[in-house]
């Protein structure tokens, strides 16, 4: 077998060392390129194996960060999410959401409309307009929603995404440009900082599949290893590294759709005021998300049987008629939210989704938080250092350029993967093993 280190052209230097491989090292990866700048990307697991694929699966503006008073940041991803909409039509999907209201809401119909007008102003009013419908109109809407107390509902519009294609996407389209390579299931093993004399870091790179280790020599390294990152930089001798993180983690379920056929998104609110998405997904309807701080061990979670309770009692109290249970579940998934901590609140809805980038180096960027929606302006910051340091001048509008390499098994279809599909994949999407081939690329779900 050929080492994964020579075929895919790793080199003995590069300019750009990212770690990470997220949608916001993959979409870092992608400025440079687009930028013509040398970079070299790994990830000790699959690309977009983590949070990038566990996420509720919307590009959206955070309805409930109006109740923090988010704007920038709503407005930011709204803007964002608009844009994907036009850039990539066939991994982004605008659709309706319905916040139904109940005699006993917190929020009633009026402040609902109140906060999505706003909603629609922060969007510049791109977003198509949001209305409201009566408690007749949401009940032939929704099929099986409880009708005792229900006052109506707002209707408003996000988008839907495939996260993990997305990312791959970007991916594929940064590696177009030879300068810029990827590597997956190759973690970093140690980073010796460079000496007085030194214009560069020594990183030792390990494949994870085969324990092979090589070297590579890079002048900046960036950090993209979102909820992971105290972990990451807690084991570099030398860097001097305050924890930042306050890692939450979220479930999702998958339902079938047989036993809940909603053809409307929804959002619900929990017990404990949380906002819970709905979302019809080809088959299937996406349920999720919960919110819970995390320690210890991140990769690959799996939900608790406390969350598949939480979120199946949510369901029940909306769904009352429809018996929902959990033979009713084909499948779940489970990430960790890069929270960066707020000094002055430990509360996790409170805590801003707003993404920071750390210098604990001159020639280290750690770039953590933000949400998938926000990843190309979150990464723009970092990329314009980047290109400036290695002369090149840097423009913001080189990534709204379309994706140029679409997956062989389209996002939101039901495509056979058949041999010749299979093939193609090997040959073209990267991925190492098969459980990744099926999973990210051909679209099996988890079970
Ligand atoms: C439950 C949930 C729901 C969410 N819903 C939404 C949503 O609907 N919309 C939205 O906009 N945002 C959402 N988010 C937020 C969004 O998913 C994240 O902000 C985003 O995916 C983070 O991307 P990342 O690249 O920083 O992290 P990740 O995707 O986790 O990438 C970090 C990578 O670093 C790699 N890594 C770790 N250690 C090492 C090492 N030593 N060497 C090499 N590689 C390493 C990991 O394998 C991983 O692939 C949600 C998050 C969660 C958890």
């Amino acid at each position: 077998m050929t080492s994964i280190f020579t075929q895919r052209n790793l080199g003995k230097r590069t300019d750009v060392l990212i770690i990470g491989g997220g949608i916001v090292g993959c979409g870092l990866l992608r400025d440079l390129s687009l930028h013509d700048v040398d970079a070299v990307l790994i990830d000790k697991k699959d690309f977009t194996s983590q949070t990038s694929n566990s996420s509720s699966k919307m590009l959206h503006g955070g309805i409930r960060y109006l109740e923090n008073f988010d704007f920038k940041l709503v407005f930011e991803a709204l803007h964002e999410k608009n844009l994907w909409l036009k850039l990539a039509p066939h991994l982004a999907k605008e659709r309706k959401f319905y916040l139904p209201t109940f005699s006993d809401s917190k929020r009633p119909l009026w402040m609902l409309k109140i906060g999505l007008f706003l909603y629609d102003f922060l969007s510049s009013f791109q977003n198509r307009p949001h209305q409201m419908a009566s408690a007749s109109q949401t009940l032939k809407d929704l099929n099986g929603i409880r009708s005792h107390g229900l006052k109506g509902a707002g209707i408003y519009y996000d988008a839907v995404v495939d996260d993990g294609k997305l990312t791959l996407e970007v991916l594929y389209d940064a590696v177009l440009n030879p300068k810029c390579r990827a590597l997956n299931y190759v973690s970093l093993a140690d980073l010796k900082l460079p000496n007085e004399e030194q214009d560069h870091f020594v990183a030792t790179l390990k494949d994870e599949l085969t324990g092979e280790t090589t070297t590579i020599l890079a002048k900046d390294v960036v950090f993209a290893t979102g909820p992971f990152t105290d972990q990451v930089l807690a084991d570099i001798e030398g860097l001097k590294w305050k924890p930042c993180l306050l890692p939450s983690k979220g479930s999702h379920l998958w339902i079938s759709k047989q036993a809940l056929p909603v053809t409307e998104s929804l959002v619900m609110v929990g017990k404990d005021d949380r906002v819970i998405f709905v979302i019809p997904w080809h088959d299937r309807v996406l349920v999720g998300t919960t919110e819970k701080v995390m320690n210890g061990e991140m990769f690959d979670l799996r939900p608790s049987q406390e969350e598949i309770t939480y979120l199946l009692d949510a369901l029940k109290d909306y769904f009352p008629d429809k018996n929902i249970s959990s033979s009713d579940i084909l499948g779940s998934f489970a990430g960790v939210r890069p929270l960066v901590k707020e000094s002055d609140t430990n509360d996790l809805g409170k805590t801003a989704r707003e993404h920071k980038v750390f210098s604990p180096h001159e020639r280290v960027r750690v770039i953590v938080g933000g949400k998938y929606t926000t990843f190309r302006v979150m990464v723009q910051e970092v990329a314009r250092e980047l290109c400036l340091k290695n002369n090149q001048a840097y423009s913001s509008e080189h990534t709204k350029r379309a994706l140029r390499q679409p997956s062989i098994i389209p996002a939101f279809t039901n495509k056979e993967l058949d041999a010749a599909s299979r093939e193609l994949i090997w040959r073209h999407e990267l991925p190492r093993i098969e459980d990744d081939l099926l999973l990210r690329r051909a679209g099996k779900i988890d079970s």
